[in-house]
């Protein structure tokens, strides 16, 4: 007998019916003698359209009240699924983030969960009833409700399964994996039975919305045994071959770890970005502070950063942020920073994206960035940035030439499906 967080998604409750087929898929599991704790999403496209009735009433809304209205999103699926659990004789009870209680910090729309009290779970568990903890939320000190971020019940479910230190955390989606590039965009995409912790890590970080970032990262810190898969196949598939099924997040150091040989594992691509370039500022310590300082305090986050060789003392220093933070990011360069840095220039370029490859095989191999390269220069795709790590190669392109980026280099590195 294990003890399983499984997280459903949006479209997995998308609708009465497939919350009656996720509550199936709950007793079956329960049926085999598993202790269960579930974490649904809210409805699809649920949480675009609540802040969008925030947004009628206010452009830009109050941190604060946005997070009240976003969170009333699971709340409704945790309290349905609770009753559609009920209603197959299971015993099931909903929790809200604040009655569980999941503890953040007060960062509205980007809380981070600090830790999470499991003594109501617990006791459920102990009872044999099924707690429906509603996802994508928490409560800060003060007793405010507070959002995860976008996809960020991903983070409540590997959260919760690492505080109750669960045997696995599933993440039922409306794919049946993690797949070597979005398999909505390249048909040719194939699934990964594995995928390292720090490939997903980097994929996340690349764009791949599969998993939310920090569900990775509490993933890894905490070890979470977490396997993504589909909740849209037949709920009454057995136990034995759904436990199999999907893509298993491995350590490297894991027995269980396929030696995949491909030198990379992944594409990913993240639209929506925007490069901002300063021109002419002083070459000397001090600068990139200067200019990224009050970026960093004002929450924006800053992703690939570039600074040019200088000249004359002077040089050039480029970033992206993300599309969404572009008008902020260069009303603060140019009312703080401009003046004081007596810079040139600040312009912003909002139609970017980053592409990415991902593979643990890049640090045993030569020549992927070559390959890469060459890969989109063929296509006379310009390349406007590039930065690495150490299994990540990412450019920073015209976000017109994504999908053609991402097919070409899903062919050039042996990814389509024969
Ligand atoms: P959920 O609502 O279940 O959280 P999401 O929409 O957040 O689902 O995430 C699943 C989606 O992630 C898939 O429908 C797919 O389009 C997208 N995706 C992006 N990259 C990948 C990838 N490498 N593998 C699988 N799915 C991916
Ligand atoms: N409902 C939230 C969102 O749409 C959280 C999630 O789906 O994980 O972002
Ligand atoms: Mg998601």
């Amino acid at each position: 007998m294990a003890l399983i967080v499984q997280k459903y998604g949006g479209t997995s409750v998308g609708s009465i019916e497939r919350m009656r087929n996720v509550a199936r898929r709950v007793a079956k599991w329960k049926a085999a003698g598993h202790d269960l704790v579930v974490v649904p999403s809210a409805m699809a496209g649920e949480t675009n359209r609540l802040i969008a009735l925030a947004r009628e009433i206010q452009p830009q809304p109050d941190a604060r009240e946005l997070d009240v209205v976003a969170a009333t999103g699971e709340q409704v699926t945790s309290g349905l699924l609770a009753m559609a659990l009920m209603q197959l004789g299971l015993r099931a009870r909903s929790y809200s983030g604040w009655q569980v209680a999941v503890r953040t910090d007060s960062a509205y729309s980007r809380a981070r969960i600090e830790s999470i009290d499991t003594e109501r779970l617990q006791t459920d568990l102990a009872a044999g009833v099924v707690p429906v903890v509603a996802g994508f939320q928490g409560v800060d000190a003060a007793g405010n409700v507070t959002t995860l971020g976008r996809g960020g019940s991903d983070t409540s479910a590997v959260a919760l399964a690492a505080a109750l230190k669960a045997d696995e955390c599933q993440i039922y989606t409306d794919v049946d994996g993690v797949y070597t590039t979005d398999p909505r965009i390249v048909e040719t995409a194939r699934r990964l039975r594995t995928v390292t912790f720090e490939e997903m890590l980097e994929m996340a970080g690349a764009g791949s919305k599969v998993l939310q970032i920090r569900a990775v990262e509490f993933a890894g810190k905490y070890r979470v045994r977490t396997r993504v898969l589909s909740s849209l196949t037949d709920p009454d598939l057995p136990v034995g071959e759904e436990a199999r099924s999907g893509t298993l997040i491995t350590f490297e150091d894991d027995p269980n770890m396929a030696m995949e040989k491909a030198l990379i594992s992944a594409v990913a691509a993240q639209r929506d970005e925007a490069k901002i370039t300063v021109y002419g500022v002083p070459d000397r310590p001090g600068v990139a502070y200067a200019i990224l300082g009050p970026i960093a305090e004002a929450n924006i986050d800053v992703d690939v950063i570039v600074q040019n060789v200088g000249r004359d003392g002077m040089t050039d220093l480029s970033f992206t942020v993300a599309r969404a933070d572009l008008p902020r990011a260069l009303a603060i360069l140019r009312a703080q920073v401009q003046p004081h840095l007596k810079c040139r220039e600040v312009t912003g370029d909002a139609r970017m994206a980053k592409v990415s490859v991902v593979g643990m095989g890049m640090r045993s191999h030569a020549g992927i960035a070559a390959r890469m390269f060459r890969t989109l220069a063929e296509e006379g795709i310009n390349i406007e940035m590039i930065s690495t790590s150490e299994i990540k190669i990412t450019v920073v392109i015209d976000e017109k030439y994504t999908e053609l980026a991402v097919r070409v280099l899903h062919k050039a590195f042996g990814l389509d499906e024969e």
